[in-house]
């Protein structure tokens, strides 16, 4: 009775949210995991079903390209191959491997709780989606995906790929994303995610969303799970998912200085609440080149300087969040020698490449510096 009554709540939830359920949640489950057998893709964290695999590679996975990740995933597993050995690892050693993959925050939260997972559970992962929710960085989807993959529980997962295929396969037609926007495909995810093989299904469902059901023109004649579609029989593939409206870009204007003492160049660290924090960076000026000398003497590190003539150096563009950046980058000249402060330094080019830079950083220093000579830093 209690079971019957679970379903029917559930089933009664659905409807309040306008979701169109699938008839034949099990069938569905039998064909994408008949079509997974034979086309799944062969990536480098799938060779084993190890929590602390799938935990990394999911956390990277995260904003990035799956493409983009495999290197990363091979050089981090290769310096840290354990729980352990991240726990025991420096931030700075986690920020370098990290850089050029961006979403720093990620790479901080995955060491902060690799020290809770050894500190506070013997170095094994917790092994209820709750636990694993408390650690830092773990969200729902992360837990769902470690908990189904690692743990074999029937825990749903709802990623960009995932959401797109069940949004079809539903035909749900109203907006998704944005705040409380993804609850109805959770809702049919958790109806989906069979008790057999809970982790090859949600990794079918992302294969299937990455390989067949696309955003643009999806491969429906190809597709194991045609006939279940709504999306399909009625007609609505390209209108579906629809997207929430998505937040204006706020574009920005700043300059970076690369201030010069002798060999050394000034970097200053990210501090706490920052973009990027915990990296290094070329310090920044509200503003491009026109009000750059502003700029500096108003800046707490670069006004105390003294810095001497700016020259441009050139323009460089990127993003951060929904903000678009236009990055002038001068160089210049400290004119007195200034107190070692905490949260800067001054380095060399051969320095700056082992430091953990930002992406934009790392940019500046090779269109400015000269190539890092071999010697003492
Ligand atoms: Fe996606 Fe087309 Fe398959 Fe439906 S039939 S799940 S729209 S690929």
């Amino acid at each position: 009775m209690k079971k019957a009554g679970k379903v029917a709540g559930r089933r009664r939830r659905r409807q309040a949210a306008g979701v169109i359920g699938l008839a034949d949640p099990a069938a569905v489950a039998n064909a994408l995991l008949r079509w997974y057998a034979r086309a799944r893709r062969d990536l480098p964290w799938r060779r084993s079903q190890e929590p602390y695999r799938v935990w990394v590679s999911e956390i990277m996975l995260q904003q990035t390209q799956v493409e983009r990740v495999k290197d990363f995933f091979l050089r981090f597993l290769d310096r840290f191959p354990t729980v352990a050995s991240l726990a025991a690892g420096t931030e700075h050693d986690v920020l370098r491997l990290w850089e050029g993959l961006g979403y720093y925050r990620r790479a901080r939260q995955l060491h902060a709780a690799a020290k809770k997972i050894v500190a506070e559970y013997g170095g094994d992962f917790p092994r209820t989606v709750v636990g694993l929710r408390s650690l830092p960085g773990i969200g729902r989807y992360t837990a769902g995906a470690i908990a189904s993959i690692a743990l074999d529980q029937p825990e749903p997962i709802v990623e960009a790929n995932s959401r797109r295929v069940i949004a079809r396969l539903a035909g749900y037609a109203k907006p998704l994303g944005g705040a409380g926007g993804d609850e109805p495909i959770w809702e049919i995810a958790t109806g989906l995610v069979p008790r057999e093989h809970p982790g090859r299904f949600n990794q079918a469902l992302m294969d299937l969303g990455a390989m067949v059901c696309t955003p643009e023109q999806p491969l429906c004649n190809a597709c194991p799970l045609a006939a279940y579609c709504e999306a399909r029989k009625t007609g609505r593939v390209a209108e579906i998912p629809v997207k929430a409206s998505r937040r204006a870009a706020k574009v920005v204007h700043e300059t970076a200085v690369v201030v010069r003492r002798g060999a050394r160049v000034l970097v200053v660290q990210r501090g706490p609440g920052e973009w990027w924090e915990g990296l290094w960076d070329f310090p920044r000026v509200p503003g491009g080149m026109r009000t750059v000398r502003r700029g500096i003497e108003r800046s707490d590190v670069l006004g105390r300087l003294a810095c001497g003539a700016t020259e441009r150096c050139g323009t460089i563009a990127h993003s951060v969040t929904h903000h678009r950046i236009t990055l002038d980058v001068v160089a210049c000249t400290a004119g007195r020698i200034n107190q070692a402060v905490r949260g800067r330094r001054w380095v060399t080019a051969s320095a700056i490449e082992s430091l953990a830079m930002t992406s934009p950083g790392r940019r500046i220093a090779r269109l400015v510096l000269p190539r890092p000579a071999r010697g003492p830093t």
